[in-house]
């Protein structure tokens, strides 16, 4: 497969957003079907292995072209773009392995390049809720290798991943942070999508429970070193799927803007003679609030890949900040855009409704927008975060 370039792999985003994804988001929601085509075209292009080193056949791209891409998925359907993010991190994850797990991890790894194998995180338990870095669950040892059972509450892409990035706590973790994370192939036996997923939105991106029934993982499918868990999700996880999520806002809100437009100029009050747009100076301005807000949380998003490419001081506060800001301004801009367009939003003649669904979401995946104010107060303040 060809390598991509920061150019091209956006060109193909877009491609495959116009092509694949914007014509069926609309049933794809209603239906809350997940899109297995829009998968497929993912893998053919390339990049489900965009951050993947060429020596397993990547294109060895950054946080820049992920974050580019996910934001043109996320125009057109927000749950593919999620779907796209969870299984980048998952990818992350095995590259970012202890290098005993070379054997097992590396084949794997040359799936995805070849655009053969979609994985994601499951970390979230019922137990914990959104406090993903304490996992309730405990690993126990079984020769070499450990067996999870654990009831995972929320996974994007349940049933349709071919592998899953789970957390658990060690097997003699001490602390409620001590986890580990280890890597559960789709066939593992005990392993089972535990319900239906019907959410407000990202209905199509099959984020139903997953249950580990007594798990047999082998040791070298174990990621991280015993209670190394915790480090990995806050280094090799949280800053992409912090960047990842803005992302997705970004594209909702972009989204937002060019519909709320649309209408704007085809809406028409005959009876004046004029568009909507031009008759209303009250809609031009929340218009005009929709674009500034967009536009500042691009800037956001540049100022943050800025820190991960260059990480200085401050970087992990702008990365608390950005998913923060990210889904604050999502839902924001998408409910000026249901106030916009009025009826017409409102009673679904629009994608107004979906994008306004689909950015409520961002939020309330962990960290949670109120956990990261509280780490970022807490971190002013000189206070521990956990
Ligand atoms: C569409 C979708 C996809 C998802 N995909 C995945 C996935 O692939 N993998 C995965 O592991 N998880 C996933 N999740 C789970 C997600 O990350 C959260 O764990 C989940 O949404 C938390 O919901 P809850 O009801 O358990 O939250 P709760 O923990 O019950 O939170 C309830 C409220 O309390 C607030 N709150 C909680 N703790 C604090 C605190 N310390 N300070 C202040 N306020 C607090 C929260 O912000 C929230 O408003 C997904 C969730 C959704 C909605």
């Amino acid at each position: 497969m060809a390598t991509l370039t920061h150019e091209t792999a956006v060109l193909r985003a877009r491609d495959i957003a116009d092509r694949v994804l914007a014509p069926a988001a609309g049933s794809n929601d209603k239906a809350g079907r997940f899109s297995t085509e829009a998968v497929h075209s993912l893998g053919d292009s390339g990049l489900l292995g965009l951050i993947l080193p060429a020596d397993v056949g990547g294109s060895g791209l950054g946080p820049r072209t992920f974050a580019a891409v996910t934001a043109t998925l996320a125009e057109a359907d927000a749950s593919v773009a999620m779907v796209y993010l969870m299984h980048i991190l998952g990818a992350a994850t095995m590259l970012a392995a202890r290098p005993s797990t070379a054997q097992a991890v590396t084949p794997i790894l040359k799936k995805i390049a070849v655009g053969r194998h979609l994985s994601t995180l499951a970390f979230s338990e019922a137990g914990s809720r959104s406090h993903f870095w304490t996992p309730i669950s405990r690993a126990r040892r079984n020769g070499s290798g450990v067996r999870i059972s654990a009831k995972k509450s929320w996974v994007t892409s349940a049933g349709y991943a071919q592998s899953y990035v789970v957390s658990s706590l060690a097997p003699d973790g001490v602390g409620p942070t001590d986890s580990t994370l280890y890597l559960l192939p789709a066939e593992t036996r005990g392993l089972s999508v535990a319900g239906a997923w019907d959410g407000l939105g990202l209905r199509a991106n099959a984020s139903a429970p997953v249950a580990l029934d007594d798990c047999e993982v082998p040791l070298s499918f174990q990621l991280t070193d015993d209670c190394a868990g915790f480090q990995a999700m806050l280094n090799v996880v949280l800053p992409l799927f912090n960047l990842g999520t803005a992302s997705v806002a970004l594209g909702l809100c972009r989204a937002a803007v060019a519909d709320t437009t649309a209408h704007l100029k085809s809406a028409r009050f005959e009876h004046l003679g004029q568009s909507l747009g031009e008759s209303l100076p009250t809609l031009r301005a929340q218009l005009a609030a929709m674009q500034i807000d967009t536009d500042g949380l691009s800037a956001r998003i540049d100022d943050l890949i800025e820190h991960l490419e260059k990480p200085r001081e401050t970087t992990m506060l702008r990365v608390l900040e950005t998913k923060a800001a990210g889904g604050d301004v999502a839902i924001s801009v998408t409910s000026t855009a249901m106030r916009i367009c009025g009826g017409a939003a409102f009673s679904k003649h629009m994608s107004i409704e979906r994008l306004f669904r689909d950015a409520h979401a961002g939020a309330v995946m962990a960290p949670t927008g109120d956990v990261l104010r509280e780490f970022i107060a807490k971190a002013l303040l000189g206070m521990p975060l956990f």
